[in-house]
């Protein structure tokens, strides 16, 4: 049997790096039944929208993507699509993994945390507008007790499928007394029916401090959705940047599987981006599938291609290609 799952190569990066992460996901012999589809900046200047219905219609039917990275415009121009997908099949945890792999360089060793972000509401809930005379401009900070209490359930419930001790929940309840005085009271209450996991809380500004300097003392992280943003960029920066973390949008009966990365413009084209990023989503979806020999399989893979300096891409210090890099892994797979 095949899965079918819809494919979306994506903008700058995202066709180079997919095409490796399907190359290693399909040599696991899982068998996928891509039905690729187009979104993002590429889809946009196609077909002059971003988010094509059709688009819409294949992840409907699928309820499974895999997904590059899409550029949104900065300050003006049309709303994140990777926001709009998320809010539309109301994939509410956003689960972003982090583990050191061998010779990352990255400031610690042996690196191994969860993060699980709120995915639909907070600051990102698009709730924007400007007074009349365009002087004063207002972001609403929406938190729903339905948003919080489902985001902590399943962060409590994975972190123990996962066999994690410990879950921090991390907020500015100080300041934001209403809203992240909400999601911390709920995580409080959550926490009652979970005493195996040990809960405890930590205010956002402290946690970014916490994490640069002693990332060992903790194990899983839950937190709203702009804050889950911001720190799983600086988890990325603790194995060794945003080339190798993954991640995985999920909601009740749908899921799209995507790097923590953005199109990364900058590098775009020139065959030296590291795919390890999609390959990690890939190997969360195939995980997520009940294919867990075979996610074992991409796992054991990336840490023996890991360890040879020579195998890695650019980032790493490395001089595999994009390409090379994906046939390595799938080699081995
Ligand atoms: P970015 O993540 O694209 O790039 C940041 C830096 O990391 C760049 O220097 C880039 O070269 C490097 N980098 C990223 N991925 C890499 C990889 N796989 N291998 C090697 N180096 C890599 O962030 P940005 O430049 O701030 O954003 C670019 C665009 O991506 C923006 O339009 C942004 O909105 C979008 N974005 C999309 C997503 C998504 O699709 N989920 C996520 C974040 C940003």
């Amino acid at each position: 049997m095949a899965y079918s799952a819809t494919l979306i190569p994506g903008d700058g990066i995202g066709p180079e790096v997919m095409d490796a992460a399907v190359e290693v996901v399909e040599a696991t012999g899982v068998a996928f039944d891509w039905d690729r589809q187009e979104a993002g900046m590429g889809a946009y200047e196609s077909t002059g929208d971003p988010l094509p219905q059709a688009t819409l219609d294949s992840i409907a039917e699928t309820r499974l993507a895999f997904k590059g990275p899409l550029t949104t415009p900065v300050g003006t121009g049309f709303r994140s699509i990777n926001v709009r997908i998320r809010q539309h099949f109301d994939l509410y945890a956003n689960v972003r993994p982090c583990e050191t792999l061998p010779n990352t360089h990255g400031p610690f060793e042996g690196v191994d945390l969860m993060l699980y972000r709120e995915n639909t509401e907070g600051l990102y809930a698009g709730i924007e507008y400007f007074d009349e005379r365009n002087q004063i401009a207002d972001s609403i900070n929406r938190i729903t007790r339905r948003g919080s209490e489902r985001i902590l359930r399943y962060a409590f419930e994975d972190a123990e499928r996962r066999g994690r001790k410990r879950l921090t929940l991390v907020h500015k309840a100080n300041i934001l007394k209403e809203t992240g005085g909400m999601f911390l009271a709920i995580g409080r209450e959550i926490a009652e029916d979970h005493p195996d996991i040990a809960f405890d809380d930590r205010i956002i500004d402290n946690m970014a401090m916490q994490l640069v300097i002693r990332p060992d003392e903790y194990d899983a992280i839950v937190t709203t959705n702009m804050f889950g943003d911001i720190l799983s960029d600086l988890m990325a920066g603790l194995v060794g940047g945003l080339g190798v973390t993954g991640s995985a949008n999920i909601g009740d009966d749908c899921a799209v599987f995507e790097a923590v990365h953005g199109s990364a413009p900058d590098i775009a084209g020139q065959g030296i981006a590291n795919p390890t990023a999609v390959i990690r989503s890939g190997e969360m979806m195939l995980r997520y599938l009940g294919e867990t020999d075979a996610a074992e399989a991409v796992r054991k893979a990336l840490h023996d291609v890991y360890s040879e300096q020579a195998n890695l891409t650019r980032d790493l210090g490395g001089t595999a290609s994009t390409s090379d890099f994906g046939a390595r892994l799938a080699d081995r797979v």
